[in-house]
């Protein structure tokens, strides 16, 4: 599967992220923001298009080309990265998936060609984990719906167009879109980050807002089992892929260091135990990768495997940018933490990846019911007169 040749869209993204993103990713987080121009040359090359339906101008591509796009940009810079994960998969695949026709092709072309940017608001400052719980309530009122609340965390909210936004009515979660210029809606830049500094992070104050009724996306009700949970498949998988970015990113520095810097009269390459961590970093990246490429093969298959899948994908490969990362600060001493050296920022970025799109502990949680469904020794090595239980069913 690895050995197919590249999608020319992902050699075209591996391209633009060694000219373009590596190099100024250290400048887009110091001023706090992926600039404009950067953002209009991704939407000109086609990234933001990359994963959406071929008639509604996106490129098509299928589920392992997307994910290897992601990784490419995610090399490049995290923040990039992260407009991909929000605005091409959480809101453009969910609404092609479950927009009303109308609402395709209002927005999908734009999304493509990146004319409108797209963000997704579901958490709020009091809930995160526990989705579900979420504040923010609409109403329905005459021809449409009035909404009321805030949310946070919002990654590329002080800068979307549109914001898909969660919000519950007597205990019923809904999903509405929601545009920019719509009195009652304003966003709050977020400073202050450990990471994602360049990814426009806000706050957003829905202060009476009314949309129309065909702003609901997906049925009534229907918010949190379909729209939700959609979006976050889709998210999940996005950022199994940041993971590998991240870790392959500080694979490279780490080993470009080893191979340059002497210590004791040898390269750091020579040191065995420098070499340790480098082949724990070597086999974490080529894992990690094989996990996104099996979760891509479900997907492109329509297996819903992919959605446990994922889940592993993405506990793991954001576990192993953590380790990978922090590895690569250790190889390289001091320079270690210096900013003139990216590790220290991957180090940073990494950390991020097992809070989002469900924290390390949620996707325990959710790894641990599928294992305990799907794993029981046959019933026929079970100790003989063990009788069956409720637990064995
Ligand atoms: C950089 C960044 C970008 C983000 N972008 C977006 C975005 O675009 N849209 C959006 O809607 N949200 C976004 N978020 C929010 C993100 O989804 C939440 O931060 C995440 O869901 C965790 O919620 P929380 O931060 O409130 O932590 P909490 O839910 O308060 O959890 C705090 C800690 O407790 C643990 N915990 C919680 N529940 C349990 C449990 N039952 N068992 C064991 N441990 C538990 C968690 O794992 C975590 O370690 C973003 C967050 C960050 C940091």
């Amino acid at each position: 599967m690895a050995s197919r040749s590249l999608h020319p869209l992902v050699a075209q993204a591996r391209a633009f992220a060694n000219q373009v993103l590596r190099p100024r990713a250290g400048e887009f987080d110091a001023a706090y923001a992926v600039p404009a121009d950067v953002i209009s040359a991704m939407a000109e090359q086609g990234f933001l298009a990359s994963m959406l339906p071929v008639e509604y101008g996106g490129a098509g591509l299928d589920a392992l080309s997307y994910g290897q796009l992601t990784a490419e940009i995610g090399k490049g810079c995290n923040s990039a990265r992260a407009l991909l994960t929000v605005h091409t998969s959480l809101v453009g695949e969910t609404l092609a998936r479950l927009g009303s026709p109308d609402q395709k092709l209002t927005w999908l072309p734009r999304l493509a060609r990146g004319e409108s940017i797209a963000c997704f608001a579901l958490t709020e400052p009091e809930t995160g984990s526990n989705a579900s719980a979420i504040k923010t309530t609409y109403q329905p009122v005459t021809d449409g719906y009035l909404l009321q609340g805030r949310k946070k965390w919002i990654t590329y909210g002080a800068i979307a167009d549109l914001f898909l936004v969660f919000a519950t009515c007597a205990g019923e979660m809904s999903a509405f879109l929601v545009e920019r210029g719509n009195p009652g809606l304003s966003t709050h830049r977020i400073t202050g980050l450990l990471a994602s500094r360049g990814a426009h992070l806000a706050e957003i104050e829905l202060d009476n807002v009314t949309v129309p009724a065909d702003a609901l996306v997906g049925r009534l009700g229907a918010g949190f089992s379909f729209v939700a949970n959609a979006a976050l498949f889709y998210g999940r998988y996005s950022i199994a892929w940041a993971g590998v970015a991240v870790a392959e990113a500080a694979l490279e520095e780490m080993v470009s260091y080893a191979r340059r810097r002497e210590q004791f009269g040898k390269k750091l390459r020579m040191h065995q135990l420098v070499q340790a961590l480098i082949a724990d970093a070597v086999a974490g990246v080529h894992s990690g990768r094989a996990l996104c490429e099996k979760v891509a093969a479900l997907r492109d298959a329509g297996d819903d495997e992919a959605i446990n899948e994922a889940n592993i994908a993405k506990y793991v490969t954001s576990r192993l940018a953590v380790k990978i990362s922090a590895d690569a600060v250790q190889v390289l001493g001091a320079n270690g933490i210096s900013e003139r050296y990216p590790v220290e920022r991957l180090y940073r970025e990494s950390k991020v990846l097992e809070i989002i799109e469900g924290s390390t502990q949620i996707q325990q949680m959710l790894i641990a019911e599928f294992g305990i469904r799907r794993y029981r020794a046959p019933a026929t090595l079970r100790p003989a007169g063990t009788p069956p239980s409720k637990e064995s069913i």
